[in-house]
């Protein structure tokens, strides 16, 4: 079952930032996310969204020292 609203929850900048700067490793390049659904793993949240150049599906961790 999908857990809604946590990504709602941050500071817009933190949000800004994840989907703002998504990196297709297709594509070698960064992208801005048009749509994306989140979910957990292992207690971090991550977005996942699509490449609007080739259809990637890019994961990217949110709000860690890692994103
Ligand atoms: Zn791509």
């Amino acid at each position: 079952m999908r857990v809604m609203g946590k990504f709602e929850q941050l500071p817009e900048e933190v949000r800004e930032k994840a989907i703002g700067d998504v990196f297709c490793i297709r594509c070698q390049k960064s992208f801005r996310m048009q749509t994306f659904t989140e979910r957990e793993f292992r207690g971090a949240l991550i977005l996942e969204g699509k490449c609007p150049t080739c259809g990637e599906t890019c994961a990217k961790p949110v709000g860690t020292h890692a994103g």
